[in-house]
């Protein structure tokens, strides 16, 4: 399986892509969880990144670029394909990974789009709580986990992210709109573009998904 997944933020990419992954076998790039994981380690791109991040902008492309391919060349995960969860955001991107993809002789089987209205992710976004070791996300309403704020697998804390609030959404979904919707259309283009509808319950669009994938 090699797949893209492309959505506004909250509409379900990190919900949906481990189960994509446990189905195929594949690794999960995601590449804001990448960036986080930068962050805790106070690295210098880690310093760059989190003030970039919290205002809601991209961090650029040339480093996002270098962050997947090294992953892609490297992460034996990966030789059994690949879901990548927030990789391409902009149009540069898209072209850059076609360029990667094309030296490798592979090609994208899926550019799947999550399509949801921005009034419904302000709910999703503010009640959302994070594992960061892991990427699993968890709902203070829709999916609470077990024990409050501890993640049910590892028993470790629940985290909000700083940018889950409602000011830094707004900048983020301008950002989605002006320079991350260029890249559906761009693979709208090609025959692998489906699109799926996020605001139903996840295990219904796990259901569309799988129609998809089948
Ligand atoms: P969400 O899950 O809410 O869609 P992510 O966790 O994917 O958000 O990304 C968080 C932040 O990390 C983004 O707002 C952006 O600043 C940065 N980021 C993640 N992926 C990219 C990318 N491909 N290009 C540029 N910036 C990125
Ligand atoms: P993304 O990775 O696209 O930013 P997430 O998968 O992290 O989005 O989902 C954002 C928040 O919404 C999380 O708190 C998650 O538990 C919740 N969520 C995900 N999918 C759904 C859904 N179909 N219906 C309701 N809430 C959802
Ligand atoms: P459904 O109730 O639609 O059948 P599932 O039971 O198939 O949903 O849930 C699939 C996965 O999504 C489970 O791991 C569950 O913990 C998680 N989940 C369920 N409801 C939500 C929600 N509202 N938001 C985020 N994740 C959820």
């Amino acid at each position: 399986m090699r797949m893209i997944l492309i959505g506004p933020p909250g509409a379900g990419k990190g919900t949906q892509a481990p189960k994509i992954k446990e189905k195929y076998g594949c690794c999960h790039l995601a590449t804001g969880d990448m960036l986080r994981a930068q962050v805790a380690a106070k690295t210098e791109l880690g310093k760059q990144a989190k003030k970039i991040m919290d205002e809601g902008k991209l961090v650029s492309d040339e480093i996002m670029i270098g962050m997947i391919k090294s992953e892609l060349d490297t992460n034996k995960e990966c030789q059994h394909g690949f879901i990548l969860d927030g990789f391409p955001r902009t149009v540069p991107q898209a072209e850059k990974l076609d360029e990667m993809l094309d030296a490798k002789r592979q090609q994208l089987k899926h550019a799947i789009e999550l399509q949801i209205d921005d009034s419904l992710l302000v709910a999703r976004i503010t009640g959302r709580l994070v594992h960061p070791a892991s990427g699993r996300s968890y709902h203070k309403v829709f999916n609470p986990p077990q024990k409050a704020m501890t993640d049910d697998v590892t028993g470790e804390p629940l985290i909000q992210r700083s940018d889950d609030n409602e000011e830094a959404l707004k900048k983020r979904l301008g950002t989605y709109h002006a320079q991350t919707a260029p890249v559906t259309d761009y693979y709208r283009k090609t025959g692998i573009w489906r699109k799926v509808d996020a605001s139903k319950e996840p295990g219904d669009v796990w259901k569309s998904l799988l129609t998809i994938f089948n």
